[in-house]
């Protein structure tokens, strides 16, 4: 294989991994009257602590969606809503509800319904249920694809190319990080990309992004590194 299966090692699932709720906790959290503003609130914050580090190890210390390294201490990342805060404001604290991510993904994801079904009154506990990919339900390589080492790309027929939208998954952050994952294969990295680049619309944001990642390579080359 010439270069690193990132497929392989973004491979990983929460299913089976979520958080469980202590006896004490299933009456906090499952509490109708929860409200957006209780999010804050300091009675949750060991819960939300503890359900950060096991869902940041479950999903190997990466982005849920992205899949790119999380900082060691997690604690700076953001725990994610997939039904965001103002969709749903009683379903903030549900474990299925929560994933770590980074920090782009997290500010630029959209405010688009992620519900099938928007008028749902319960959680759904199914992966049909969300329009975008939940890690508690759903299996990383059956959405997504890494091209070539370095390109992801939400497979057709599935809630990748939804999920790719949703979180601005064309981002030069990501393809950046994946391009540093086939560190000893700068040849044939530089050589997909600028294959890439022709096939690109002039003007457009992936024209944009590649142009980004052949800078970084060249400047990572002049750096021996
Ligand atoms: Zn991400």
């Amino acid at each position: 294989m010439l270069t690193k299966n990132l497929n392989k090692v973004f491979d990983y699932t929460l299913k089976g991994k979520t958080y469980i709720p202590k006896r004490i906790e299933f009456r906090l959290i499952y509490n109708k009257n929860i409200k957006k503003s209780d999010w804050n609130n300091s009675n949750f914050k060991v819960y939300r602590q503890e359900l950060k580090l096991k869902h940041y190890f479950g999903q190997s210390m990466r982005c849920a969606y992205c899949r790119v390294q999380l900082r060691a201490d997690a604690y700076w990342e953001d725990l994610d809503h997939i039904v965001s805060q103002n969709d749903k404001g009683s379903w903030i604290f549900y474990p299925k509800n929560l994933i770590v991510t980074c920090e782009p993904c997290n500010r630029l994801k959209n405010a688009n319904l992620t519900l099938a079904n928007p008028k749902a009154d319960r959680f759904p506990l199914f992966s049909n249920g969300f329009n975008i990919f939940n890690p508690h339900f759903d299996r990383w390589s059956d959405h997504f694809e890494i091209i070539n080492g370095i390109f992801l790309k939400g497979k057709q027929n599935t809630k990748g190319p939804a999920t790719y939208e949703h979180c601005h998954l064309y981002r030069s952050d990501v393809i950046i990080y994946y391009v540093d994952q086939q560190r000893i294969w700068n040849v044939l990295t530089m050589r997909r990309l600028t294959h890439k680049l022709k096939d690109s619309i002039k003007g457009s944001n992936e024209e944009i992004h590649i142009l980004k990642a052949i800078n970084h390579l060249i400047q990572r080359k002049k750096y021996n590194l």
